[in-house]
């Protein structure tokens, strides 16, 4: 038996969430970040859909090589930079740019002979505290970084927010003042927002942002999904009704018996599970969709399965189709019935999950 499971991408709703990304960027260049795998929707897809980024944020370089191999000519962005020296002579191969956020890649860069000069984006911690220097750095660091040979002296200025999803927290106002205080004066673009800032935060759009999570459709924002603002959810996880039984009240489901039917009551079992990465936290109740009817998860989540309460679903039949998340169900409700985020869920998909396309 092959298995029904299946992430189909929508490249329509890919390109549409671009041009709805630029609608709102103004005149700020757009970076399209992709990367664990463009968000778990497959990187050489997403990035094709994304042709007309202005550049492309990943997380490694292996990711740069394979948008190069793909013949994406733009600029890529690592962006956690080189942990090697040896990184610097395989970014420049590969005409790849780099974050640089701590002094042991400055010690990289000044010890490092190559040529041609390394495209940086200096990055400046204003709170978050993961990975940047102390902004009040900024002007030492970019006079050392555009004295460096191996630099090429056109500087990206950035830095990350930690809270720009929280519309009414003003943190994200004080790392933006931060920033522009630390680095007034300076030369070079700015680059601040990510998907949040972007909706929320439209005075930090600076010269470039980074997106990621809009353009799959996907929010982070508390009880908001991508669709309520306007973004078109771009993965459907669907996979088929693979047995019906009708089971007695007072009988429990699936491992552990953590469901009891309070009544005589079709019970469905779906070939998915959390082997394919759907979460295994989703409790009872969590919905899906069978065909176009309603029906919930009950019982606990297994490695290829999963069990679901047929109540509202009354013509279900075996091989229909049960979609987990999609247009119609969004992965953000998913999330939250499972303690997550959207992109945890999209990211996680397994590879033994069939992935389609849909659109050209
Ligand atoms: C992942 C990432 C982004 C994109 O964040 P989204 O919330 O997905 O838009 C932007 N900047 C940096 C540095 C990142 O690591």
């Amino acid at each position: 038996m092959s298995r029904s499971a299946t992430a189909t991408i929508h490249l329509d709703a890919l390109r549409a969430n671009l041009a709805r990304i630029r609608g709102l960027a103004g005149n700020a260049k757009v970076m399209a970040v992709v990367k664990a795998d463009a968000y778990g929707h497959g990187l050489e897809r997403c990035a094709r859909a994304f042709a007309d980024a202005d550049a492309f944020g990943v997380a490694s370089i292996a990711d740069g090589l394979r948008l190069r191999a793909a013949g994406h000519g733009q600029r890529i962005v690592v962006l956690s930079g080189p942990d090697a020296a040896s990184d610097l002579a395989e970014m420049r191969r590969l005409n790849l740019e780099a974050v640089i956020h701590h002094d042991s890649q400055l010690a990289m860069l000044e010890a490092d002979r190559g040529s041609p000069p390394l495209r940086v984006w200096l990055k400046l911690d204003t709170g978050m505290h993961r990975l940047g220097f102390a902004a009040e750095r900024a002007g030492e660091l970019h006079a050392r970084l555009a004295s460096m040979p191996s630099v090429d002296p056109d500087i990206v200025l950035m830095t990350h927010f930690a809270s720009s999803d929280e519309f009414d927290n003003d943190f994200t106002a004080r790392q933006t003042q931060r920033f522009l205080d630390a680095t007034r004066g300076l030369p070079g673009e700015r680059s601040l927002s990510n998907s949040a800032a972007v909706l929320g935060w439209p005075q930090a759009l600076g010269d470039w942002v980074r997106v990621g999570g809009l353009l799959y459709g996907l929010s982070v924002a508390q009880d908001k999904t991508g669709a309520d603002s306007g973004f078109a959810a771009a993965m459907t996880l669907s996979t088929r009704l693979v047995a019906i039984h009708r089971i007695a009240r007072g009988e429990r489901i699936g491992y552990g018996s953590t469901y009891e039917c309070e009544e005589d009551m079709p019970i469905g079992v779906a070939a998915i599970g959390y082997g394919d990465r759907y979460p295994r936290s989703a409790p009872s109740g969590t919905p899906v969709r069978v065909g176009v009817a309603q029906a919930a998860i009950v019982g606990r989540v297994s490695m290829d399965l999963l069990t679901l309460d047929l109540r509202m679903a009354p013509n279900a039949r075996v091989g229909d189709t049960v979609t987990l998340w999609g247009p119609l169900l969004p992965v953000e409700t998913i999330a939250r019935h499972a303690g997550t985020i959207s992109y945890e869920l999209t990211c996680g998909v397994t590879r033994r999950v069939l992935f389609a396309e849909d659109g050209r």
